[in-house]
C-alpha cells in the first residue's frame, strides 16, 4: 500500500491496539500528536479515551481545526472508535463540541456506565464485511436520528452502531480490540 500513510492520534486513550490492527492491515502507521505531521497523512484514526479530554488536547495542540479542514477538502479520510466518533457527530449542543463530519446524534455514555460495558453482538449490513460479529463496547455512546447520506454498515438491536459518510466512519464499539482487521484493512481503501 505505497499511496497510504495512516496514523492514529496519540494525544490520549487506546493507541496501540490501533497501531497494531493497522500494521496487520500491512500499513505503517505513525502517532500523530502535532498539525505538521498530518501533511502527507491520508488516513487518521481517532482512537476510544474520554472525549472531553481529547476534544480540550486536540485544542491545546491546534489539531481539531487541521483535522477538519483535512477532511472538508476530502483529502483524509477519518475511523472514529467510541470517543473518536462521539467527536465526528452532529453538533446538537451537547460538549464536547462536535465537529459536524458526520450527520448524526452521537450521545455520551448512551448505555449507562463503566459497569455497564459489555461485549456484544453486532450485525454488519455494508461496508467491511456481512453478517454478525462481536462488538466491545466500553462506555459506549448511543446514535440517533441518522441524516439520509449516512450509510448504515453495523446495528445492535436495529440501532446502528457503526456508521459512514464519504470517506468518515465512526464505531460506537472498538474494533482494534478483537483480532479481526476488516475494520482496518476496508477503511485504508477508501
Ligand atoms: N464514554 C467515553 C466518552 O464519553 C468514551 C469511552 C470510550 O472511548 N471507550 O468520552
Amino acid at each position: 500500500m505505497p499511496s497510504v500513510r495512516p496514523a492514529v492520534l496519540a494525544l490520549q486513550g487506546s493507541v496501540e491496539p490501533h497501531l497494531r490492527a493497522l500494521s496487520e492491515a500491512g500499513a505503517e502507521p505513525i502517532e500523530l500528536r502535532r498539525p505538521d505531521q498530518l501533511d502527507d497523512i491520508t488516513h487518521l484514526v481517532i482512537p476510544g479515551g474520554e472525549s472531553t479530554t481529547l476534544s480540550h488536547l486536540l485544542d491545546l495542540h491546534s489539531l481539531a481545526r487541521t483535522i477538519t479542514d483535512r477532511v472538508m477538502a476530502g483529502d483524509l479520510a477519518l475511523l472514529g472508535t467510541c470517543a473518536g466518533a462521539i467527536l465526528m457527530g452532529r453538533d446538537d449542543d451537547e460538549a464536547p463540541r462536535r465537529w459536524n463530519l458526520i450527520d448524526i446524534g452521537v450521545h455520551r455514555n448512551g448505555y449507562g456506565r463503566q459497569v455497564h460495558s459489555f461485549i456484544g453482538d453486532i450485525e454488519w449490513i455494508s461496508g467491511p464485511r456481512s453478517g454478525a460479529s462481536e462488538g466491545v463496547f466500553i462506555r459506549a455512546p448511543r446514535l440517533d436520528r441518522p441524516a439520509a447520506e449516512v450509510e448504515i454498515l453495523a446495528t445492535r438491536a436495529q440501532e446502528p452502531v457503526a456508521v459512514r459518510q464519504g470517506r468518515c466512519v465512526a464505531c460506537t464499539f472498538h474494533p482494534e480490540l478483537t483480532t479481526d482487521t476488516q475494520v482496518h484493512r476496508w477503511f485504508l481503501e477508501l
